[in-house]
């Protein structure tokens, strides 16, 4: 695994566990793991990194957009992360983003009405809703959202802080939002299809591992067993 992503198990001693964390903020800092080597390459000259400026940035307060640092949170998966950081940016290759330099059909491929956009995609897809409802009614979370700019807003203001239950739908959302595309993607170029129900078993077995890899002893009391023993039948 890259020195990037590698995220230490509860075992790990704790000087690599401050290792990975302060890694985690810097990327979390520029926003995504290549614009930090981008930014990176912009303090060295003759491959040697200045570490005074590095320093001087890193203590500079945070700009961007506030979902910029929420997003590479260590509760998600960092491959969920960076597709959602790529839809938030709206740079995912929807149909409707590769219509802007090619001909092309933008008609959804998953449910064949609507043309695809990222909105439409993640969240008003009649398949997209039948998933996050599943995900919803399985997290106990009161509404689901209805456009990206809402998830983030939620994932920013709602869903925020170090409760195990915040933390589970932090991962979810990033989770569905990866599972979605992953599955648009077969769908698209392999022509195979997965089923709502799949799918949103799928993004529930990954998400009960992820907390368990996090949290062992949380994901097996009552509250975690409750979203193992609800994971939906195939
Ligand atoms: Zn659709």
């Amino acid at each position: 695994m890259d020195v990037w992503e590698w995220q230490p198990s509860t075992t790990s001693p704790t000087y690599f566990k401050n290792i990975c964390r302060i890694r985690d903020e810097i990327v979390g800092k520029a926003g995504s793991i290549p614009l930090l080597l981008a930014r990176l390459e912009t303090f060295s000259s003759m491959g040697k990194i200045t570490v005074g400026r590095v320093y001087d940035w890193i203590r500079a307060p945070t700009g961007g957009p506030p979902w910029g640092r929420r997003i590479w949170d260590h509760s998600m998966t960092p491959k969920h992360s960076f597709i959602l950081w790529l839809a938030a940016l709206d740079r995912l290759q929807t149909l409707e983003n590769v219509a802007n330099f090619q001909v092309v059909e933008k008609t959804c491929v998953m449910c064949g009405a609507g043309n695809e956009d990222r909105e439409h995609l993640f969240f008003r897809c009649s398949i997209s809703r039948d998933v996050w409802d599943r995900i919803r009614i399985w997290l106990g979370i009161s509404q689901r959202p209805t456009t990206l700019r809402a998830a983030l807003k939620w994932l920013v203001k709602d869903v925020k802080g170090k409760s195990y239950r915040s933390k589970t739908r932090r991962c979810a959302l990033a989770s569905v939002v990866y599972h979605i595309w992953e599955a648009r993607n077969k769908r698209r170029f392999d022509m195979t299809e997965t089923t709502v129900a799949a799918l949103t078993r799928r993004i529930q077995t990954h998400v009960y591992s992820a907390m368990f890899m996090q949290h062992p002893e949380l994901t097996t009391n009552s509250g975690g067993r409750f979203i193992m023993d609800h994971i939906d039948a195939n």
